[in-house]
């Protein structure tokens, strides 16, 4: 029994009361931030900074910074640069947010944080549309190495001829490929059409050189992988060969089974527009599979930081 309390998160344990105080939630922010430690002016660095008081001696309303270097002297709150910035939801609904997907297995439903927070549909979308982004590796990152398997599958799309849907290659699904290093990381994308280019240029942009291949006999796979020193192995599905020694796609086919059960179970439809937000979401569950929620939760918000949105997305019921 005294182990399990030793266990408990310490980030979770702090959620509670910052899904209900806004206070909580500001401060909850801060220290994701790490600005409880190390508080810095977001526009000039400078580390002489200040929490503004108002005249009681308590935080001020809005909980502003400001810093006191003499060329900036600007002022902001926990809220600048990140997925964040442009709304004004309450931080506490956020923290909700958060928490509720970065601790589910299959996703949240913006129809469910509607309901848990008493926010408007359209406002709940906005928030699980910024955390997906948040969610989004950064476009620098390190490559996969070792044993990769590669492999598609077909996502979305209405069932057709009174039910019976289509399967495989040449359907009107959308194709999504993963890469998924054995023991490590996913990389995903969504790509119009199945191609021998798309996987090479997929392929040599998320693998190293020095990396082993393993595909199904798939021949779109045959140019894109001779580059590769570790070889090329495949696995002949058509054959009902599934496993030859540790010659298998099964990381990859399980990486696609948790994705589908999260879009068909959570989601039940999304649009061709917005489906590579929901499977870089799977991507950042799968790479953080080993992590306890208070990590997952710190590594998402981490990740809302430098993604102020720049554009502005329609949003429609369908997403
Ligand atoms: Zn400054």
């Amino acid at each position: 029994m005294k182990k399990k309390v030793e266990n408990i998160d310490k980030v979770v344990s702090e959620l509670p009361l910052a899904c209900l105080d806004e206070t909580a939630a500001v401060e909850f922010m801060e220290k994701q931030r790490d600005w409880d430690k190390h508080p810095a002016c977001p526009h000039c660095g400078s580390i002489e900074v200040s929490k503004m008081k108002d005249k009681s001696g308590g935080r001020n309303k809005r909980f502003l910074w400001r810093c006191h270097d003499l060329d900036c002297r600007k002022q902001y709150t926990v809220r600048i640069d990140t997925v964040f910035e442009d709304s004004r939801v309450p931080l506490k609904i956020w923290c909700h947010a958060f928490w509720a997907a970065c601790s589910s297995k299959n996703g949240v439903s913006a129809l469910q944080i509607r309901r848990e927070c008493g926010v408007t549909y359209k406002t709940a979308l906005f928030i699980m549309h910024r955390i997906r982004y948040a969610m989004t590796a950064p476009e620098q990152q390190e490559k996969l190495q070792g044993t990769i398997e590669a492999d598609e599958t077909y996502v979305g799309g209405k069932p057709r001829f009174r039910g019976v849907s289509l399967r495989g290659r040449g359907t009107p699904k959308t194709p999504v490929i993963a890469l998924v290093e054995r023991n490590g990381g996913v990389r995903t994308r969504v790509i119009p059409n199945v191609t021998a280019a798309a996987l090479k240029t997929e392929l040599r942009k998320e693998v190293k050189l020095s990396s082993r291949i393993i595909t199904d006999e798939s021949p779109l796979y045959n140019n894109a992988t001779n580059v590769f020193w570790g070889g090329h192995e495949k696995v002949c599905h058509s054959r009902r060969e599934y496993v030859r020694g540790d010659i298998y796609t099964n990381t990859a086919e399980s990486f696609f089974a948790r994705l589908k059960r999260g879009l068909y179970g959570t989601y039940h439809s999304v649009s061709k527009r917005h489906l590579h937000r929901y499977v870089s979401e799977f991507g950042f569950r799968w790479d953080t599979r080993k992590l306890n929620d208070g990590e997952r939760i710190t590594k998402a918000i981490k990740g809302a930081e430098g993604k102020r949105l720049t554009y502005r997305e329609p949003i429609r019921r369908s997403a």
